[in-house]
């Protein structure tokens, strides 16, 4: 299927292809259709399936034929970093329709927004809080608004926000048509969906996306060698973009100080920052000045940066639907990406049901330490990249030309000291010893083998 397919505008069509969009998503190819005929959606998909533009586009398309200077779309985002994405994204498909969009979030003065938005807007991308601020003060109002949009609803519950939607509900005529995305479905947003859907089409994209395009290692080390793993992957890695998470603010302004303090260029994204050091932050990354954001969940959400080669998980989530958000952020865009995840002890049970979704087992990576739950583990293949992160070098122990990546030389080290320990502690070579000296390691054809 090919764009053309859905008929739209001359004016949109130089949108997508000022995008080079060349063919449609999964969810683009579904939703699509069922948008322009006029019917609510509920989708359940992440970030990174291209499910902006499903929504977008479409309505660009019904938005045309309407009034000029009213707000008739509301598109409403959990965080500002999403508004900002989504709003960027209409900028850049909508140029040549001359429908304007604008973003309102918390953060930044309030009359400014305001101005915009008696200047007349078609499309507002609005966070809870902020879009409620205005609506009281009656800057603008949602009388005409025919196609309302609740991005990332599971997120937009999990921060509090579900009352404010409520709230914001009672705004809008009841006339309408409602597109809710979400990528899980917890009891409240079904709740909310069937109250306020009708008749929905519903639109599923399957998590598998990130395994396809993303190679995953497991990495077992203590909570405690955490950083200096990753200081050593990062010394013997090309690492060109590189997206951390950590599970708490103070732990992600403190690595990002800590990796600074190592000569890297590294920024942190946490709620404790201004809006002002966010964006700054945000847009460093995004045009390179900045190889390293450290971030959290919160910070990071919806969040679109593409090329990032490598997404850490500094810290393993606490849910599997966590895990795949984050690691969707590599692999995008027909690249491959890598996502590395330090796992302690107490992370096994949270491994195993990350495993279980992914439908295999992690590939496993000795870490600085091992620890002795992952020891037994078998090792899957990995599937080779189809664009290497990494440069092609010669592995000078075994003499042969590979890509194999630089990092596992950490593996590698690790081993050698092993080796000549053991050889001079010991001729045995129980199975247990085996298990502490062999290294995993990658061949040039992406294979997995232990290095004895
Ligand atoms: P989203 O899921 O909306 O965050 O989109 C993820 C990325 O995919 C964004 O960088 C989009 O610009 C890009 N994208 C969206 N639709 C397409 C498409 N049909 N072809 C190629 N890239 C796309």
């Amino acid at each position: 299927m090919n764009f053309r397919h859905f008929d739209f505008h001359a004016k949109i069509t130089a949108g997508i292809k000022a995008c080079k969009y060349e063919t449609p998503t999964p969810i683009q190819e579904k939703a699509i259709p069922a948008i322009l005929d006029g019917r609510d959606i509920l989708g359940l998909a992440q970030t990174g399936t291209g499910k902006t533009a499903a929504f977008v586009l479409p309505i660009l398309q019904r938005t045309l034929k309407g009034p000029r200077g009213k707000v008739c779309t509301l598109i409403v985002a959990p965080t500002r970093e999403l508004a900002e994405q989504i709003n960027s994204d209409i900028t850049k498909l909508a140029r040549q329709t001359g429908l304007r969009s604008l973003a309102i979030y918390g953060g930044v003065g309030k009359p400014a927004q305001a101005r915009k938005l008696r200047a007349g807007v078609e499309i507002v991308v609005a966070c809870p809080g902020r879009l409620l601020d205005h609506l009281r003060d009656k800057t603008f109002n949602l009388a005409k608004v025919e196609h309302l949009v609740l991005d990332e609803a599971d997120h937009m519950f999990d921060m509090g926000f579900l009352p404010d939607i409520r709230r914001i509900l009672k705004f809008l005529p009841a006339k309408r048509q409602t597109l809710l995305f979400s990528a899980t479905m917890p009891d409240e947003i079904r709740h909310l969906a069937e109250e306020i859907l009708d008749n929905p089409v519903r639109v599923q994209i399957a998590h598998s996306r990130p395994t396809v395009t993303v190679s995953q290692l497991l990495y077992s080390v203590d909570q405690n060698r955490k950083t200096d793993l990753l200081k050593e992957i990062m010394a013997k890695t090309v690492m060109p973009s590189t997206l951390i998470f950590t599970r708490t603010k103070y732990r992600a302004q403190s690595l990002a100080n800590q990796l600074q303090k190592a000569g890297y260029r590294a920024t942190s994204l946490q709620g404790n920052l201004s809006q002002q050091k966010r964006q700054q932050a945000l847009n460093g990354f995004r045009r390179g000045e900045f190889k390293v954001l450290v971030a959290t969940d919160i910070a990071a959400r919806g969040i679109d940066v593409s090329g990032i080669s490598h997404v850490i998980n500094f810290d393993v989530p606490d849910t599997v639907d966590a895990y795949t958000h984050r690691i969707g952020r590599t692999g995008r865009a027909a690249c491959t990406g890598e996502a590395f995840t330090f796992a302690s002890i107490e992370d096994r049970k949270i491994i195993k049901q990350i495993e279980k979704v992914m439908g295999e087992k992690l590939v496993m990576c000795n870490g600085l330490d091992m620890c002795e739950a992952y020891q037994d583990r078998t090792p899957q293949a990995v599937k080779p990249a189809k664009k290497s992160w990494h440069k092609t070098k010669t592995n000078k122990r075994s003499g042969h030309n590979s890509s194999m990546p630089a990092f596992r030389e950490v593996a590698v080290s690790n081993n050698n000291r092993q080796q000549k320990k053991s050889a001079r502690k010991s001729k045995a070579s129980s199975k247990q010893n085996r298990n502490h000296r062999a290294a995993l390691m990658i061949d040039g054809a992406g294979k997995l083998f232990f290095n004895p």
